[in-house]
């Protein structure tokens, strides 16, 4: 964009200005594009942190007319330079709840050698700006720190106070970002209501939008080891018993077996809304499904996605067995992923797993622990309010309520107590999505767009009475 605004400079001069009228003819850059720009280059992975992106965007709240007091630099002690930064714009109710506008600014690793561009840099070509974080989420963390300091700059005094987080650590499920901030720094991030870009399905397939989802909800993890054990021997003597065996013939029990589906009231409103507009074969079921069809939910899980959707799911997916080529194995293990619907317990799950083994030789041990996080309600005011603000900008896109496999640090917000909504400004790629990828990259239209929608999000749900101010 910048190199478009100098050829026009340069052209006005060509054409018979003087110099000096090139100075003035030359386009600002957006505000938010600027910010995107200064983000991308600085290098937030996790050996680095986040503590110079914080003092980068400190600035210019500081230089737009925030008060010191109302921005502030929180760096996690035991590693200061995984820092996040606090900005607060005040409202005119101070007994209304607060919106907190929360987004993170670590990202994934990239190797130079791997891209076609500078992942370290804005690299502007055909439409597209390309840079690690441009999608995650560093697109989203300008376009929200454009919106305040916009708001700022037009004298806006919402009705509740507005806050915007930008944590560090969300990428590697660390202690310095969000949860740091739940933990030792409540008072500054305590909200009635969260909304946070990182999560959402904003969709764009084949040149159209298609979509938005806002996400209400996400899947859960848990990570469960099945081992077998046996007294071994050697292997010119094999016996029935054996450990591989024994493992192998549970983990095909589990490869047989389905989750009952069950579907919670994001995905019953999602699979109406989708269903309306589905031209497929599938239009029947999914609108079906709408209506809570579970009979429908199962002709669908053929496929893994709508599988996921409907039903908690448990995947066998690392074995370890055996210690000698010619001995009888003495223990087989095997990892178990499993991905829980909101409101299923790992106790739960793991009692299944166990009657579905059907062997009570086969210990079942967590590895990794659940974080249980409930659904935020997709509420008739919290759905119509953005939906206004989407089919404000984009008239008649439909938009309903979304669950996500998971995860963000929304899991953590509303396991904290606080409803918490995705609305990611960004159109992707339906079927070129390259967030952690590599040439990562947003369209630079759409990121534009994208501000645009992040601004009005944040003035209606500051808005006298938005949900979640009470
Ligand atoms: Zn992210």
């Amino acid at each position: 964009m910048i190199r478009k605004h100098i050829a026009a400079a340069c052209c006005a001069l060509v054409l018979g200005g003087t110099p000096a009228l090139a100075h003035e003819q030359l386009a600002p850059e957006p505000l938010a594009h600027a910010i995107l720009r200064e983000l991308l280059a600085i290098d937030t992975t996790l050996d680095k942190g986040t503590a110079g992106a914080v003092e980068a965007l400190r600035v210019r709240f500081l230089a737009a007319g925030f008060d010191p007091a109302d921005v502030t630099v929180v760096p996690y002690p035991a590693a200061p330079a995984r820092a996040n930064l606090v900005v607060r714009l005040r409202g005119t109710n101070p007994a209304a709840r607060p919106l907190l506008y929360l987004t993170h600014l670590d990202v994934v690793p990239a190797k130079a050698a791997d891209w076609t561009r500078p992942p370290f840099a804005m690299t502007e070509e055909a439409g597209w700006i390309y840079g690690r974080g441009t999608i995650d989420m560093k697109g989203e963390d300008a376009n929200v720190a454009a919106a305040l300091i916009r708001l700022k700059g037009e004298h806006y005094r919402p009705a509740r106070d507005v806050i915007a987080a930008f944590t560090a650590d969300e990428e590697s499920q660390g202690a310095a970002g969000i949860t740091f901030l739940l933990a030792q720094h409540r008072d500054l991030i305590d909200a009635g209501l969260v909304l946070n870009p990182d999560a959402g399905r904003a969709a764009f397939r084949k040149g159209r939008y298609e979509s938005y989802g806002f996400e209400t909800s996400e899947k859960t993890y848990v990570t469960f080891a099945a081992e077998t054990a046996n007294r071994g021997g050697h292997s010119s003597e094999p016996r029935p018993d054996n450990a591989i065996y024994d493992l192998s013939a549970a983990l095909n029990r589990l490869a047989a077996y389905r989750f009952p589906a069950r579907l919670t009231d994001t995905v019953k409103a999602s699979y109406a809304a989708l269903g309306a507009i589905e031209t497929g074969p599938r239009k029947a079921d999914m609108i079906a499904v709408g209506r809570g069809d579970l009979a429908a939910a199962d002709r669908l899980s053929d496929d893994p996605n709508d599988n996921a959707a409907v039903r908690t799911t448990c995947v066998a997916t690392q074995l370890q067995a055996g210690g000698a080529e010619n001995a009888l194995p003495q223990t087989a293990r095997a990892t178990i992923q499993c991905r829980l619907l909101p409101g299923d317990t790992p106790d739960q799950i793991r009692a299944q797993l166990a009657t579905v083994f059907a062997n009570p030789g086969v210990q079942i041990t967590t590895v990794t622990p659940d974080r249980a996080s409930p659904e935020s309600p997709p509420s008739p005011a919290v759905w119509s309010t953005i939906r206004g603000v989407v089919q404000s900008l984009l008239p008649g896109l439909p938009v309903m309520p979304d669950m996500d496999a998971g995860g963000s640090d929304s899991t953590r917000t509303r396991a904290a107590g606080m409803p918490s909504y995705g609305v990611a400004s960004l159109f992707d790629d339906i079927d070129d999505y390259r967030a952690h990828g590599r040439d990562e990259r947003v369209n630079a239209e759409r990121f534009a767009l994208g501000g645009e929608l992040t601004y009005r999000l944040v003035r209606a749900f500051s808005a006298p009475g938005a949900p979640g101010s009470q």
